[in-house]
């Protein structure tokens, strides 16, 4: 699929009412999307179907629906936080970012000596500094001399590296202010007061930074922070047994500074997030056994599974809490990407949330009699883009010959039945002759029974197929001048456009058959 059929999805979107720009009559508003009637259907559908494996099929998962706005301490515990008020940088050689205001003091002009992990990396970052930034040095074993530092007044405290970018004052977390005091208010005080003058830039960002603080609160950007948060209440209110897990779907936020392509990447979006507590010890069998379930997942409503890869993480990759790190990637239309991370967090968050909250956060384990801080395995997935990854998945071209012997182009979704927004349409062939009358008892016989059927009067019999399959309903059946005389209706496959007579009477329990795949 080439960038070409990626603007086609984006039309296909808009037109057939799956994703819109969100705000779209104001011009849209960049990196914010709304999902239309359909798009509404195709994600709950998605999120059902993972909550019906994850959470419904398993004894040993429950799940929660915990608030978007935590305690400010959840994301000062989690290290969210840092780097609200604080100078991020990152360092050019080793690629670790840290706080300036924390980092090694030196002078201008002093040596120094950067060292990395292993020779293999001090002989990559010597052809680095040699070619990036033109200083010659020289290496022995892990260690480089002969680079100096510059006027920043710091060096990375990881490989003392003075090659560094620029300092940011930025954090991915949206801020906001909870109460009805606004802290703009006790920022103009400041500034009136004249306490603000003689401050420099940072000093003065700080100082802001505390008066914003006091009442400031953050949109979640991650959904799995909750699910530490609350183990203990969980646990005890449920008695559960280790190993268990604690699922959440919902919204998260993140001011990314890039978003890009459509949904792939945006500032508002949806999660699907499941962190399973074991025993330290069993952690590694854990992490296999969530890796093959979730590749099995998404590949089960694939028409193309040769499209989803698992991508372990190298070391220098992995977050410094995790022990481990898979991603489950799909071939995007620009190359392979992220769709889902599978993370041995180890014991990081649980003891993180001990400490910050001076709250002991352990399982005893009776049978084995014995207290242990659980390590948690965490797949966890994107919902929007997961949907993007099955519009993609869905999205076919074909040519077809029409009733007039025109060869044409045939625009099908072939969404895997349970995905599909709509699950079967009912077409009266004309609309006369008791047709539209017979069409909506049938119709009403599907919602009657939860399954989603859409009634379609409209236009020629073919071009509402064609409509159909551009929207992936699997079943059409119409309703003809037979079915009146014999009880009897055409059901047409979208996949195939094969047509055969059923019975009406059978209509409801043969496409629930159809969609129990
Ligand atoms: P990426 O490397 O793509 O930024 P991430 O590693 O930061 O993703 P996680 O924090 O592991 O992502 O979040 C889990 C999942 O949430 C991702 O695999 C992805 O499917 C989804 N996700 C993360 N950020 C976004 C976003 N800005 N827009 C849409 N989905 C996202």
């Amino acid at each position: 699929m080439s960038d070409d059929q990626m603007q086609k999805i984006v039309s296909l979107c808009k037109r057939r009412g799956f994703v819109f720009q969100s705000s779209d009559i104001y011009g849209g508003l960049r990196s914010a999307y709304d999902y239309g009637p359909l798009g509404v259907e195709l994600k709950r559908n998605i999120a059902q179907e993972w909550w019906r494996r994850m959470v419904h099929e398993r004894e040993d998962v429950v799940g929660l629906d915990a608030s978007i706005i935590m305690h400010p301490k959840v994301w000062e515990a989690s290290g969210h936080l840092s780097g609200f008020s604080d100078p991020l940088v990152d360092c050019k050689v080793c690629k670790s970012r840290f706080r300036a205001d924390h980092a090694p003091e030196v002078s201008e002009g002093d040596a120094v000596e950067i060292t990395l992990p292993d020779k293999g990396k001090a002989k990559a970052a010597l052809i680095q500094i040699q070619e990036q930034f033109g200083v010659e040095v020289t290496r022995s074993k892990r260690t480089l001399s002969g680079a100096v530092a510059g006027d920043r007044g710091y060096v990375c405290p990881t490989c003392n590296s003075p090659f560094m970018s620029e300092e940011r004052q930025f954090n991915l977390m949206f801020r906001t202010s909870l109460g009805p005091v606004d802290p703009l208010g006790r920022i103009a005080a400041a500034i009136e007061s004249g306490d603000l003058a003689d401050l420099d830039t940072r000093a003065l960002r700080t100082k802001l930074t505390d008066l914003a603080a006091e009442s400031a609160v953050y949109l979640r950007p991650e959904t799995a922070q909750a699910m530490f948060v609350q183990f203990l209440n969980i646990q005890r209110s449920m008695s559960l047994k280790v190993p268990f897990g604690i699922a959440q779907q919902g919204r998260s936020f993140r001011n990314e500074i890039t978003t890009e392509h459509f949904i792939f990447r945006s500032c508002e979006f949806d999660q699907m997030e499941m962190e399973f507590f074991v025993e330290p010890g069993t952690d590694d069998e854990w992490m296999e056994y969530w890796t093959n379930e979730r590749m099995t997942w998404w590949k089960r409503y694939s028409n193309e599974p040769e499209r989803f890869r698992l991508r372990p993480h190298a070391p220098d990759e992995l977050a410094h809490y995790a022990k481990g790190c898979f991603d489950i990637e799909y071939l995007y239309p620009w190359g392979w990407g992220e769709l889902e991370g599978i993370a041995n967090r180890t014991d990081y968050d649980l003891g993180k949330h001990a400490k910050a909250s001076k709250t002991k956060i352990e399982y005893f384990d009776q049978e084995k009699n014995k207290k242990y801080v659980p390590f948690v395995i965490e797949p966890a997935a994107g919902l929007t883009r997961g949907l993007l990854v099955y519009l993609l998945d869905a999205y076919t071209e074909e040519t077809v010959t029409n009733s007039k012997g025109k060869e044409e182009t045939r625009v099908v979704m072939r969404f895997h039945p349970r995905l599909a927004p709509v699950k079967v349409a009912v077409l009266p062939l004309v609309k006369k002759d008791g047709m539209p009358e017979k069409a909506r008892e049938i119709v009403e016989a599907f919602l009657a029974e939860g399954i989603n059927a859409s009634y379609d009067q409209q236009h020629a019999i073919g071009r509402r197929y064609r409509r159909h399959d551009e929207i992936g309903t699997p079943f059409c059946l119409t309703v003809d001048g037979d079915t009146l005389q014999d009880g009897t209706i055409t059901i047409r496959d979208r996949d195939t456009m094969e047509q055969r007579r059923i019975s009406v009477s059978d209509a409801v329990s043969e496409i629930r058959a159809l969609l129990a795949v």
